[in-house]
C-alpha cells in the first residue's frame, strides 16, 4: 500500500482508533487527496512518478483556518500526523489542509482532572 496510507493508518491507530476505523478514515482522506483509492494506488507500479505526473508535489498551503475553533495557524510549520492532516495547535483536532475536522479527539471521559 502507498506509504501515505500506511503511515496514516499507523498514526490514527496510535490516536486511539480501531484498525477498522483507521483504515476507513485513511482511505477516505487518501481518496480525497489523490482522487483514487489506496488499493488503486497500490496497483500503480511507480507511485512516486504517478504523484509527480498528477501534480501532487509537496506543496502545502501556508495558512489554514481550523473549522473546529476558527483559529488560523501556519500549516507548513505544523507537524503532519499523516498525509494531508495535522493536529490543530489550538484545539487539538485532527484536521486536513482545508481546515475540516477529520478525526475528533476522544477525550478521556472517566479521568478526573
Ligand atoms: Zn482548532
Amino acid at each position: 500500500m502507498p506509504v501515505e496510507y500506511t503511515a496514516c493508518v499507523a498514526s490514527v491507530i496510535k490516536s486511539g482508533k480501531s484498525k477498522d476505523d483507521a483504515q476507513r478514515i485513511c482511505a477516505i482522506s487518501f481518496n480525497k487527496k489523490f482522487g483514487i483509492s489506496p488499493q488503486a494506488a497500490h496497483k500503480i507500479g511507480d507511485w512516486k512518478g504517478w504523484k509527480k505526473s498528477h501534480g501532487f508535489e509537496e506543496s502545502l498551503p501556508q495558512t489554514v483556518t481550523c473549522k473546529s475553533c476558527n483559529k488560523d495557524f501556519d500549516y507548513s510549520t505544523t507537524v503532519e500526523i499523516c498525509m494531508g492532516t495535522v493536529k490543530c495547535p489550538n484545539c487539538g483536532m485532527i484536521i486536513n489542509q482545508e481546515g475540516t475536522v477529520v478525526i475528533e479527539q476522544d477525550l478521556p471521559k472517566n479521568k478526573v482532572p
